[in-house]
């Protein structure tokens, strides 16, 4: 071939340069760094300065096709005609107008796998040693990108690579150690695609990968079983939160060593991102091994870590999911992270491993959440109102604001069939705005039309995700404010257990809240653990006492204690008090014997649709 080094003008030959690729290729540990930069050798090599290259993977199933490599960014011509049928030999083809392109096919088990494209401004034909050269070039690196395609197939690295890639090699006569620079840094660029930057280990992409890769195998061989193992670390947010994001990255780098230590050489460790880890084990028995180093890592993460010189203990959560090397591997991680959410739901320290049922369970739940998505943009929900009164001559004080579900195939639902997703969805935010919203407008529009409505107001619930947006209270108030009423018309409910579980978050909304003039009521009061202390800090105006005490208040002293215990210490700080669950007459008579000022309860109505809620309105004037 005979092709001159223009650089070093020693007539080092091309089969001498793919000679070394060869060498250097098979040790490779980056196949796509090395790819981009031997493409540049050549160019220079072949002495081209206005060659552009590119390689085009056939895909595995010859549907798609990826552009890896540019010189010039995307080439933008039609490559499918080429990719359905490539072409045995080198020949040109004419792109959109300005540029020839050279195809060249690259055989790799006499399968085209790639087309090597090469172009050149001059529109004269491309010298036989060029050709020459791109077709032995091909045949040399076809390997590795088969390698490559099948190991990094992901679309956002190769942007990644694509977008460096560009423009670079026009200026492929840089100097070398321009060009080991780049090559370091097109291997670190690299490295980052594939691996988490806190701890070293592969990330979700390059897991996937080794994943894929794996059960690809094992469908070839029969009683091969995988296993992947997905790790939480139990309320790894109160670490964060607690101890500051400094002790929470010192907590993970130190958990991805223990894990490391935890399992084989052999088994793949990666971090799929938060406090969730995974492990692959290939070729195991049954479940048996799985449950094994499931127990070994639980034991020891289980260990003191110190954290900024304390001593912190911390718990994990494993899901378990097998695989004979039917499933996809997104199929298989999906299984063993739903099992993590099982265990995780179960409490600390639980180990759990997937079942079909779990599957047809996160079904039903995604197609609640779908529905829900579609509920909410056709305006599917309502709001009902539960009326409330004063005890002592029975007048309506307001409203508690119900949300309901008019599902167009269940009917109406109540919120228990549906919050729950709503809430792990993050749609509750959308949702309860709403709620909101509706509810203004309602109040506005009945003290519009009735005098008797002049002094109500309405409750309306906020849920554990609200309290974190960091925009709750000026939606809040710009809602109430865009409806014409006075802030004190709207009270919001917290949850005790809400407020105890986020008691820093939820102090400084609640006071800005108040601040902003709104009335807050504590919602479920006597079922979480409020301190007298700490209720003392909370700007409240209102406790409602959880209907588990009311229910059974008729016949059980024990409760009858607790209520009484309740008005007693809301009296003390001040607070309004307002039974909730009020059934039965016997029950509204002793909650008013204790001393409650307030009450609701299906005695008095259950939950109405507005214009229920409007004509008690208008009677309640009557009366
Ligand atoms: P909650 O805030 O404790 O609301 C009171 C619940 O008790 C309502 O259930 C109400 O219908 C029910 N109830 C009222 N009186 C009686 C009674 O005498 N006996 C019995 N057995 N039940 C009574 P609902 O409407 O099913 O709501 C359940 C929960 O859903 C609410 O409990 C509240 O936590 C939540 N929720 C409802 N609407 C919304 C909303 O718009 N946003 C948020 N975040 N949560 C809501
Ligand atoms: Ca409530
Ligand atoms: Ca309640």
């Amino acid at each position: 071939m005979g092709l001159q080094d223009p650089k070093s003008g020693q007539g080092s030959s091309l089969s001498d340069l793919l000679g070394r690729l060869a060498g250097d290729l098979s040790q490779v540990r980056n196949p796509l760094a090395n790819l981009l930069h031997h493409l540049n050798s050549l160019a220079d090599l072949i002495d081209c300065k206005d060659l552009a290259f590119a390689a085009v993977a056939v895909d595995e199933d010859e549907e798609l096709a990826t552009p890896i490599l540019s010189s010039r960014g995307t080439i933008e011509v039609d490559l499918d005609p080429f990719l359905r049928n490539p072409p045995s030999e080198p020949q040109y083809m004419s792109a959109s107008g300005d540029l020839p392109l050279l195809l060249a096919p690259v055989l790799f088990g006499g399968q085209p796998i790639a087309l090597l494209i090469g172009s050149r401004k001059q529109s004269s034909a491309p010298s036989p040693a060029v050709l020459d050269a791109l077709a032995s070039y091909g045949r040399i690196v076809a390997p590795t990108i088969e390698r490559a395609m099948l190991r990094h197939r992901l679309a956002e690295n190769e942007r990644l690579l694509h977008a460096r890639s560009m423009g670079e090699m026009r200026a492929v006569r840089a100097v070398k150690t321009a060009n080991e620079m780049r090559r370091e840094a097109e291997d670190k660029l690299l490295h980052a695609a594939f691996h988490d930057s806190l701890t070293g280990l592969p990330n979700r992409t390059l897991f996937m990968d080794r994943l894929a890769h794996a059960l690809r195998r094992a469908a070839r061989q029969e009683r091969v079983v995988f296993a992947i193992l997905c790790v939480g670390i139990d309320r790894f947010k109160v670490v964060n939160e607690s101890l500051g994001h400094g002790a929470g990255d010192t907590l993970l780098r130190e958990v991805a060593d223990r894990l490391q230590q935890a399992v084989r050489p052999s088994d793949t460790l990666a971090r799929l991102g938060g406090d969730v880890f995974t492990v692959l084990l290939e070729d195991i028995g049954g479940i048996g091994r799985a449950n094994r180093v499931a127990d070994r890592i639980q034991k020891s993460l289980g260990k003191a870590f110190i954290l900024d010189d304390q001593e912190f203990f911390a718990t994990s959560g494993i899901g378990i999911a097998l695989s004979k090397g039917d499933l996809e591997a997104g199929e298989l991680l999906r299984n063993a992270e739903l099992a993590l959410h099982r265990a995780k739901q179960r409490g600390r320290s639980e180990k759990e491993v997937f079942d079909l049922e779990m599957h047809s369970a996160a079904m039903a739940l995604l197609e609640l959440e779908t529905d829900l998505r579609k509920g909410l943009s056709r305006k599917e929900f309502r709001v009902h109102y539960q009326p409330v009164y004063r005890l002592a001559d029975g007048r309506l004080k307001g409203f508690e604001a119900l949300v309901r579900w008019q599902h167009p195939r269940r009917g109406l639902l109540a919120p228990g069939a549906f919050l729950g997703v709503a809430e792990e969805s993050g749609l509750i935010v959308q949702l309860g705005e709403w709620v909101l919203e509706e509810s203004c407008r309602q109040l506005k529009s009945w003290t519009e039309s009735h005098p008797a409505a002049a002094d109500l107001s309405v409750a309306v619930n906020v849920s554990d995700r609200q309290i974190h947006r960091p925009e709750l209270v000026s939606k809040v108030v710009s809602c109430i404010d865009a409806s014409g009423l006075d802030r004190s018309r709207i009270a919001l409910e917290i949850t005790e257990n809400l407020v105890m579980e986020h008691a820093d978050r939820a102090q400084a909304v609640l006071r800005e809240l108040n601040e902003g003039g709104l009335e807050l009521h504590l919602d479920d009061f006597g079922t979480g653990y409020s301190s007298l202390s700490y209720l003392r800090r909370l700007p409240l105006n209102c406790l409602k006492i959880d209907r588990s005490f009311v229910f059974k208040i008729d016949n059980d002293r024990e409760d009858m204690a607790v209520v009484q215990a309740i008005v007693m210490l809301a009296k003390s700080l001040g607070l309004a008090v307002i039974a909730e669950g009020i059934e039965t007459k016997k029950q509204l008579e002793i909650v008013t014997s204790l001393g409650c000022e307030y009450g609701q309860g299906y005695y008095f109505d259950k939950p109405l649709p507005a214009d229920e809620a409007e004509e008690l309105i208008i009677d309640s004037s009557r009366s």
